[in-house]
Protein backbone atom coordinates (compact mmCIF):
# COMPACT_ATOMS: atom_id res chain seq x y z
CA UNK A 1 0.00 0.00 0.00
CA UNK A 2 1.44 3.08 -1.09
CA UNK A 3 -0.07 6.67 -0.07
CA UNK A 4 0.71 9.77 -2.39
CA UNK A 5 1.20 13.21 -0.76
CA UNK A 6 0.58 16.30 -2.42
CA UNK A 7 3.85 18.11 -2.41
CA UNK A 8 2.93 21.43 -3.90
CA UNK A 9 2.92 23.94 -0.93
CA UNK A 10 1.80 23.87 2.40
CA UNK A 11 2.89 20.93 5.29
CA UNK A 12 3.15 18.59 3.78
CA UNK A 13 6.28 17.41 5.38
CA UNK A 14 4.72 16.69 8.65
CA UNK A 15 2.45 14.54 6.96
CA UNK A 16 5.19 12.61 5.53
CA UNK A 17 7.27 12.02 8.93
CA UNK A 18 3.75 10.66 10.59
CA UNK A 19 3.66 8.02 8.13
CA UNK A 20 7.17 7.55 8.41
CA UNK A 21 6.68 6.94 12.01
CA UNK A 22 3.63 4.12 11.14
CA UNK A 23 6.82 2.87 8.63
CA UNK A 24 3.87 3.14 5.54
CA UNK A 25 4.90 3.54 2.33
CA UNK A 26 4.72 7.12 0.59
CA UNK A 27 5.92 8.98 -2.03
CA UNK A 28 4.98 12.80 -2.84
CA UNK A 29 3.34 13.85 -5.55
CA UNK A 30 3.91 16.73 -7.46
CA UNK A 31 2.15 16.15 -11.50
CA UNK A 32 -0.45 13.47 -12.78
CA UNK A 33 2.29 10.63 -13.66
CA UNK A 34 3.30 10.84 -9.97
CA UNK A 35 -0.70 9.38 -8.93
CA UNK A 36 0.66 5.47 -10.56
CA UNK A 37 0.81 3.08 -7.82
CA UNK A 38 -0.74 5.58 -5.50
CA UNK A 39 -3.98 4.03 -3.50
CA UNK A 40 -4.72 7.18 -1.26
CA UNK A 41 -4.34 10.31 -1.19
CA UNK A 42 -3.03 13.31 1.70
CA UNK A 43 -3.82 16.79 0.21
CA UNK A 44 -2.04 18.61 3.52
CA UNK A 45 -2.61 22.31 5.00
CA UNK A 46 -1.72 25.08 3.48
CA UNK A 47 -3.08 28.00 1.48
CA UNK A 48 -5.76 26.31 -0.57
CA UNK A 49 -6.26 29.27 -3.08
CA UNK A 50 -2.52 28.89 -4.14
CA UNK A 51 -2.86 25.48 -4.05
CA UNK A 52 -5.81 25.60 -6.02
CA UNK A 53 -3.94 27.43 -8.73
CA UNK A 54 -0.83 25.48 -8.88
CA UNK A 55 -3.38 21.99 -9.16
CA UNK A 56 -4.61 23.65 -12.22
CA UNK A 57 -1.38 24.53 -13.80
CA UNK A 58 -0.21 21.54 -13.55
CA UNK A 59 -3.32 19.03 -14.61
CA UNK A 60 -3.46 17.61 -11.17
CA UNK A 61 -6.44 19.01 -10.69
CA UNK A 62 -8.51 17.23 -13.39
CA UNK A 63 -6.20 13.63 -12.19
CA UNK A 64 -7.29 13.93 -8.82
CA UNK A 65 -10.90 14.70 -9.49
CA UNK A 66 -10.65 11.59 -11.74
CA UNK A 67 -8.95 9.11 -8.65
CA UNK A 68 -12.41 11.10 -6.48
CA UNK A 69 -14.65 9.65 -8.55
CA UNK A 70 -13.11 6.08 -9.20
CA UNK A 71 -13.30 6.18 -5.12
CA UNK A 72 -9.76 6.47 -3.94
CA UNK A 73 -9.67 7.49 -0.47
CA UNK A 74 -8.43 10.98 0.21
CA UNK A 75 -7.72 12.62 3.63
CA UNK A 76 -7.37 16.56 3.38
CA UNK A 77 -6.14 18.50 5.90
CA UNK A 78 -7.21 22.33 6.41
CA UNK A 79 -6.53 23.82 3.23
CA UNK A 80 -6.92 19.95 2.07
CA UNK A 81 -10.20 19.41 3.53
CA UNK A 82 -11.07 22.83 1.45
CA UNK A 83 -9.96 21.32 -1.35
CA UNK A 84 -12.39 18.75 -0.99
CA UNK A 85 -15.52 20.05 0.37
CA UNK A 86 -18.30 20.79 -2.29
CA UNK A 87 -18.90 24.47 -1.33
CA UNK A 88 -16.51 26.83 -0.20
CA UNK A 89 -17.28 30.03 0.58
CA UNK A 90 -15.81 33.49 2.47
CA UNK A 91 -14.40 33.76 -0.23
CA UNK A 92 -15.65 31.28 -2.65
CA UNK A 93 -13.49 29.80 -4.79
CA UNK A 94 -13.87 25.99 -6.66
CA UNK A 95 -13.17 23.09 -5.65
CA UNK A 96 -12.52 19.25 -6.37
CA UNK A 97 -16.32 18.53 -5.17
CA UNK A 98 -15.62 15.15 -3.14
CA UNK A 99 -17.63 15.96 0.14
CA UNK A 100 -21.44 16.74 0.50
CA UNK A 101 -20.61 20.06 2.71
CA UNK A 102 -19.89 23.36 2.69
CA UNK A 103 -16.77 24.64 4.56
CA UNK A 104 -16.45 28.35 5.83
CA UNK A 105 -12.73 29.40 5.03
CA UNK A 106 -10.95 31.40 8.16
CA UNK A 107 -14.21 30.46 10.13
CA UNK A 108 -11.92 31.48 13.59
CA UNK A 109 -11.43 35.11 14.53
CA UNK A 110 -7.72 36.38 14.92
CA UNK A 111 -7.47 35.00 18.54
CA UNK A 112 -8.10 31.82 17.33
CA UNK A 113 -5.59 32.03 14.48
CA UNK A 114 -3.79 29.55 15.61
CA UNK A 115 -4.35 27.62 18.75
CA UNK A 116 -3.73 24.01 20.98
CA UNK A 117 -7.11 22.45 22.10
CA UNK A 118 -8.95 19.43 22.53
CA UNK A 119 -11.90 17.39 21.23
CA UNK A 120 -14.21 14.48 21.39
CA UNK A 121 -13.10 11.78 18.89
CA UNK A 122 -15.63 8.41 18.44
CA UNK A 123 -12.53 6.56 17.84
CA UNK A 124 -10.83 7.06 21.01
CA UNK A 125 -11.72 7.61 24.77
CA UNK A 126 -8.98 9.81 25.24
CA UNK A 127 -9.45 13.63 24.43
CA UNK A 128 -8.07 14.61 20.65
CA UNK A 129 -5.35 17.38 20.08
CA UNK A 130 -6.06 19.57 17.80
CA UNK A 131 -4.31 22.17 16.28
CA UNK A 132 -6.04 24.80 14.42
CA UNK A 133 -4.31 27.16 12.03
CA UNK A 134 -6.86 29.97 10.70
CA UNK A 135 -9.08 27.13 10.36
CA UNK A 136 -12.22 26.79 8.41
CA UNK A 137 -15.92 25.48 9.55
CA UNK A 138 -17.40 22.49 7.97
CA UNK A 139 -21.46 24.19 7.98
CA UNK A 140 -24.43 22.17 5.94
CA UNK A 141 -23.75 18.51 6.40
CA UNK A 142 -25.43 16.21 3.88
CA UNK A 143 -27.22 13.38 5.99
CA UNK A 144 -25.34 10.71 5.47
CA UNK A 145 -21.84 12.75 6.81
CA UNK A 146 -20.57 10.63 9.38
CA UNK A 147 -19.00 13.16 12.47
CA UNK A 148 -15.54 11.19 13.59
CA UNK A 149 -14.70 14.82 15.99
CA UNK A 150 -16.21 17.89 17.53
CA UNK A 151 -14.91 20.74 19.29
CA UNK A 152 -17.32 22.56 21.62
CA UNK A 153 -20.20 20.48 19.77
CA UNK A 154 -19.20 21.67 16.12
CA UNK A 155 -17.81 19.25 13.62
CA UNK A 156 -14.03 19.39 13.16
CA UNK A 157 -13.63 15.79 11.11
CA UNK A 158 -16.01 14.57 8.81
CA UNK A 159 -16.26 11.14 6.80
CA UNK A 160 -17.90 10.52 3.56
CA UNK A 161 -17.64 7.71 1.53
CA UNK A 162 -13.29 7.20 1.46
CA UNK A 163 -13.02 10.93 2.44
CA UNK A 164 -11.63 11.87 5.58
CA UNK A 165 -11.65 15.88 6.24
CA UNK A 166 -10.56 17.50 9.31
CA UNK A 167 -10.28 21.20 9.88
CA UNK A 168 -7.51 20.95 12.08
CA UNK A 169 -3.84 19.78 12.05
CA UNK A 170 -3.61 16.16 13.13
CA UNK A 171 0.02 15.72 11.06
CA UNK A 172 1.43 18.54 13.53
CA UNK A 173 0.47 17.06 16.97
CA UNK A 174 1.43 13.23 18.59
CA UNK A 175 -1.71 11.83 18.17
CA UNK A 176 -1.89 9.16 14.89
CA UNK A 177 -5.22 8.44 15.79
CA UNK A 178 -6.74 10.00 12.09
CA UNK A 179 -3.85 9.06 9.96
CA UNK A 180 -4.33 5.04 11.40
CA UNK A 181 -8.36 5.44 10.42
CA UNK A 182 -7.21 6.85 7.22
CA UNK A 183 -4.72 3.85 6.46
CA UNK A 184 -7.20 1.24 7.78
CA UNK A 185 -10.42 3.25 5.20
CA UNK A 186 -7.64 2.84 2.08
CA UNK A 187 -7.06 -0.44 3.12
CA UNK A 188 -10.53 -1.37 3.51
CA UNK A 189 -10.94 0.13 0.00
CA UNK A 190 -9.37 -2.69 -1.28
CA UNK A 191 -8.50 -1.20 -5.04
CA UNK A 192 -5.36 -2.17 -6.20
CA UNK A 193 -4.86 -0.04 -9.14
CA UNK A 194 -6.09 3.19 -9.86
N1 LIG B 1 -6.88 29.53 5.74
C1 LIG B 1 -6.31 28.62 4.80
C2 LIG B 1 -7.14 28.55 3.52
O1 LIG B 1 -8.20 29.12 3.44
C3 LIG B 1 -6.18 27.24 5.42
C4 LIG B 1 -5.20 27.26 6.56
C5 LIG B 1 -4.52 25.97 6.85
O2 LIG B 1 -4.44 25.06 6.02
N2 LIG B 1 -3.97 25.91 8.02
O3 LIG B 1 -6.72 27.95 2.60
Amino acid sequence: MKIGILALQGDYEAHARVLKKLDVEYSYVRTPADLNGVHGMILPGGESSTLLKLLQQNGLFDALYERLKKGMPFFGTCAGAILLAKTVISPAQISLNAVDVTILRNAYGRQLASQMATGHCILNTTPLPLFFIRAPKFIDLAPDIKIIATYQGDPVCIQQHACLLATFHPELTQDATLHLYFLELVRKTAIPHF
